[in-house]
């Protein structure tokens, strides 16, 4: 009789992930990357003076996406930035989260025109929306936390993948804002 045989159903896999989760949740490392206004906030979660993220095992934004594996969008995508932005994505190491800071990056905010993209899950699955114009140091801080939660959540392997492209696929089947009906003054 193995050990499997006397631990309650999926006990191992369980503990795994719960592990796993709760390292990696505390050792988020983020892309340098902004794009926009917001970008200034999220710069000064790094004051080590007032927001210091290193309390949270983030004190290092790396310069290579390759050793990434959060990016805080932070600021308005235009359509000129939206590849760049996927191929940072896609160089990013796995597993990977994506932040989305502020209006703009979250719906294209007040840009509602042809330059911007309406929303960067458009093209990149979004793990947590943070609203605000801007957000401030504190509300980014606090998104950060909620992230971590989530992560401590997190499936593992196969399980992993399934949840992104579910979502990658739900986010490309949604409507531009300016088409939602209930934005078209429609109801709902
Ligand atoms: S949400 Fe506001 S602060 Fe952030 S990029 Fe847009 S305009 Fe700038």
């Amino acid at each position: 009789m193995g050990l499997e045989e006397k631990l309650p159903s999926g006990f191992l896999l369980t503990t795994v992930e719960k592990l796993a989760g709760y390292m990696r949740s505390n050792s988020l490392w983020p892309a340098t990357f902004g794009l926009a206004c917001c970008a200034i906030e999220m710069m000064a979660i790094g004051s080590a003076q007032k927001y210091d993220v290193s309390r949270f095992g983030m004190e290092v934004f790396r310069a290579s996406p390759r050793q990434a594996d959060l990016m805080i969008v932070a600021g308005r995508v235009s359509q000129k930035m939206a590849p760049v932005v996927r191929q940072i994505y896609d160089q990013m190491s796995e597993p990977k989260w994506v932040l989305s800071m502020g209006a703009c990056a979250s719906s294209g905010g007040m840009f509602n025109n042809y330059a911007i993209v309406q929303g960067v899950d458009h093209i990149i699955p979004v793990d947590i929306y943070l609203p605000g114009c801007p957000p401030r140091p504190e509300m980014l801080l606090d998104a950060i936390l909620k992230l971590h939660e989530q992560i401590k959540d997190t499936k593992l392997g196969v399980n992993r993948k399934k949840v992104i492209t579910e979502v990658e696929k739900a986010a490309l089947a949604s409507l531009p804002t300016h088409q939602i009906p209930v934005f078209q003054g429609k109801g709902e």
